[in-house]
Formats: C-alpha cells, sequence, structure tokens
C-alpha cells in the first residue's frame, strides 16, 4: 500500500507540473539535470573516468549549455563497454529491474533501472492519456509483443483484467478481431505497425462496430497514410505517443493537435544536427537524458531518431515544451550519393500508398546507390504498377540510386512484432 501511495504521489506531482510555466519547467529541468550529472560523476564509473578525460567536475555542469559539452553516448558506447561501468555504485543488482528493447532498429539493448524508476517512468504515459481525455475507468485495450506480456501482469489481477486487456501482437486476426469486438474497449492502445495491420484488417472484413473513443499508437514511424487508416477503421483521431525503453514517454500529442509536448520534466530532449542544437523548426537528431534514472543513468544518448523542436507554446496551456510529428528513425532516412536527404514521411510511403493493388511494402537502401524494394500484392498487380513504383521511386532518389523492385508472397517479420517500411543502411548525414 506504501508503494500504491508513493506512486499516487508521484503522479500527482506529474500532473501539475504539466502546467508549469515554461521558465519554471525549465529551472525544474535544470535542478533535475545537475543532481543527475552529479550523481553520474560520482558513481558511475564510464561517467567518472569521462569527467576525468575532460578534465571537469561533474559541478562544473550547471545548465544545458555547460551540459553540451560532454560526448554523445552512444548505443555502440554501450555494448562495447558492456553494462557494468555504466552501473552505479551502492545499488543493490538483485533489487534492480532489467530492461530490454525489441531490437527492431538494430541489436536488442539492455538497461538496469530500480523498481521505483520504472514505475515513476511508466507514469508518464497515463498523464499523457489522461490529457487527452482517458479516466481509470475507461476499458483498454493494450496490444504488445508477446515478450513484453508478462510485465503486463497486475498484482490486483483478475480485478485489473476486467477492465483492462492484453492482446498479443502479430499479423492481425480474426480472433484479435472478435476480442475487440466482443471486448468493447474505449481505449486501444498499440505499436503504430501493428494498429495499422489490425485497421487494414479491420478494413478489409468491412467491420465498423469497433468505436473506441481513443486510439493511442507508439514506437514506429506513423505516416499520414498509416494514421488515416486508422483514423478511419475505428472512427476516432488517433494520438502518437512517442516513447523508448530507454526513457518511457518522452512526447506525445495532445487534443490541440499542434504537435508533440515534450515531458521535460522526466527527460531532457536535445535537437542536434552536426553536434550542434537546431533552430526551432529545424530537424535535428534526438538526444535524450532520461532524468528519473540513477541506476543506470544515460548522459546525452542518441537514440536514432529525427525530430524537430519547436518554438512558443500550446494552445492547451500546458508548459511542457513542444516539438513536431517525428519525422522518423534515423535509420529510415535515405542518404543518396550526392548527400542529398530524402525523409521516410511524405516520400517513399506516398508513392506506394498511392497503389491500391500494392498490400505491403518494404523498401530498403542497401548501399548509397542501390534500393531494393519488396511488395506484397494485394490481388493481382495492375498492369503498369512496377514500371509507375520503378519511376516515381527513380524520380525520388533524383536518378542517384538504382531502383530494384521484387514481388513476393509475404514480408518477413521481425520479432518483436514491429515493422519496418522504409530501412536505410546508410547513416543518415545530419
Ligand atoms: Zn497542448
Amino acid at each position: 500500500m506504501n508503494l500504491f501511495l508513493k506512486r499516487l504521489r508521484c503522479f500527482r506531482q506529474l500532473l501539475r507540473q504539466q502546467w508549469l510555466s515554461p521558465e519554471q519547467m525549465s529551472a525544474l529541468r535544470r535542478r533535475r539535470l545537475r543532481r543527475l550529472v552529479r550523481h553520474a560523476g560520482r558513481c558511475v564509473p564510464y561517467y567518472r573516468r569521462m569527467f576525468a578525460q575532460l578534465g571537469m567536475r561533474p559541478e562544473d555542469i550547471r545548465d544545458e549549455g555547460d551540459f553540451r559539452r560532454l560526448p554523445l553516448l552512444k548505443k555502440t558506447d554501450i555494448t562495447a563497454h558492456g553494462l557494468r561501468p555504466f552501473l552505479s555504485e551502492g545499488y543493490d543488482p538483485a533489487r534492480t529491474t532489467t530492461v530490454m528493447t525489441s531490437g527492431s532498429s538494430g541489436r536488442p539493448m539492455t538497461f538496469i533501472r530500480t523498481p521505483e524508476e520504472e514505475a515513476l517512468g511508466h507514469l508518464t504515459y497515463p498523464r499523457a492519456l489522461m490529457a487527452n481525455g482517458v479516466r481509470p475507468w475507461h476499458r483498454q485495450v493494450v496490444i504488445m509483443p508477446a515478450n513484453r506480456l508478462s510485465d503486463a501482469k497486475s498484482p490486483l489481477g483478475a480485478l485489473k483484467r476486467r477492465w483492462k486487456l492484453f492482446l498479443e501482437a502479430g499479423p492481425a486476426s480474426d480472433r484479435q478481431i472478435e476480442v475487440l469486438r466482443a471486448f468493447r474497449p474505449s481505449v486501444i492502445r498499440g505499436y503504430n505497425g501493428n494498429l495499422q495491420m489490425l485497421a487494414a484488417a479491420i478494413e478489409e472484413r468491412g467491420i465498423t462496430d469497433i468505436r473506441p473513443r481513443f486510439v493511442f499508437g507508439t514506437a514506429e514511424l506513423l505516416d499520414a497514410g498509416a494514421r488515416e487508416r486508422i483514423n478511419r477503421a475505428f472512427g476516432v483521431e488517433m494520438r502518437d505517443l512517442y516513447g523508448c525503453s530507454e526513457a518511457h514517454c518522452v512526447a506525445w500529442e495532445c487534443p490541440a493537435g499542434e504537435g508533440y509536448h515534450i515531458n521535460a520534466d522526466t527527460v531532457l530532449v536535445e535537437f542536434l544536427r552536426h553536434g550542434r542544437p537546431v533552430a526551432p523548426g529545424e530537424p535535428g537528431r534526438v538526444v535524450i537524458t532520461p532524468l528519473h534514472v540513477f541506476a543506470m543513468p544515460l548522459l546525452r544518448y542518441e537514440i536514432g531518431d529525427i525530430g524537430i523542436p519547436l518554438a512558443g507554446r500550446c494552445a492547451c496551456g500546458r508548459g511542457l515544451p513542444m516539438m513536431k510529428m517525428i519525422q522518423g528513425r534515423s535509420d529510415d532516412f535515405v542518404t543518396l550519393p550526392s548527400g542529398f536527404v530524402v525523409p521516410p514521411v511524405g516520400t517513399f510511403a506516398d508513392v506506394f500508398e498511392a497503389r491500391p493493388d500494392v498490400a505491403e511494402f518494404f523498401l530498403l537502401q542497401e548501399k548509397k546507390d542501390l534500393i531494393r524494394v519488396r511488395i506484397v500484392p494485394r490481388g493481382r498487380l495492375q498492369p503498369d504498377t512496377l514500371d509507375r513504383l520503378q519511376r516515381d521511386i527513380e524520380a525520388l532518389t533524383r536518378h542517384e540510386a538504382v531502383v530494384e523492385i521484387v514481388v513476393v508472397d509475404r514480408l518477413e517479420r521481425p520479432p518483436g512484432g514491429k515493422i519496418r517500411r522504409i530501412a536505410s543502411r546508410v547513416p543518415v548525414s545530419l
């Protein structure tokens, strides 16, 4: 019960904090950042060594400007060194929780947190849901990969299962659809890729009676076509939550519809181009520092996404800063031999969406000048489809790359339930 009260207090604090003025929010973030950096510099071997090498003391980091003097942390830094140097001394390993990423965008990564840090991080999601109108008594269906279903076991057991149902992610099935119809949830949450497949299956079957009040997607890039399909199938305007295993919910769409609110009280988000902060309105690599994780601090961690910071305040009145539509993971961007960068949104996806006879596609930039495409036809392909796709993709790549299109029966699905539709093996030059 004590733990329950503690979480309730944490949640009330989160609810209050979102209404702080931007100035109060920056001050809070700065305080938390200083505390985290001092802790990391003193108690975490990796950072202790880093400060020594830089000839700096943790106390020298007083604000975000000072903080930018620290190097970025890449996923490969963690895999190269192993977890041990990143773990805080004085934490009992028996009392920590191991969190794994799904590895859909590379190798799976492991992170360590205390159960309290994990619980606080998870509370950032209900805050976003509540801001959008969800209430605790609304019945929810959560679609998640099988390897995460074990996390879904609730201490309240059967009681909780009456209003919250977990469905295994994967190719949409009749059973999934039947469960949704029978349970009649007010809220459906899931990975965008899974929601999209489910939406397609619902539309194909002509089903119009799955009508939740809210749909929340997360994880993959959400292009306009996918969003529209999900909205159509469920008869509701979905909201996207931008989150990751490393920092929980990072940013979320609010009902005012002006972009994503950054959870600035739990995570510091930087947008960088060539190592420097971009101006508002410009795309940059997203670099995060979770402010609530002390067991294994991640300072300036490059997450692999591209986002756009926005100036100004949202019409809803919240003081949380804004960012724009996630333009995609950085490994979804196609960088051409000339250095021209093609974002995945509003380009390739639209070309495929325009062809109703293409059920699914996967576009992979193998090399700078080679694009391989696999498509799964819906029924029989129109005679001009392959030519049109070839022409349109060549035009989008400014004729700088060879485009090879292959028709296949099905696409291989990666474990974890996430589906990539556009990917590149060439690092983006941002
Ligand atoms: Zn807002």
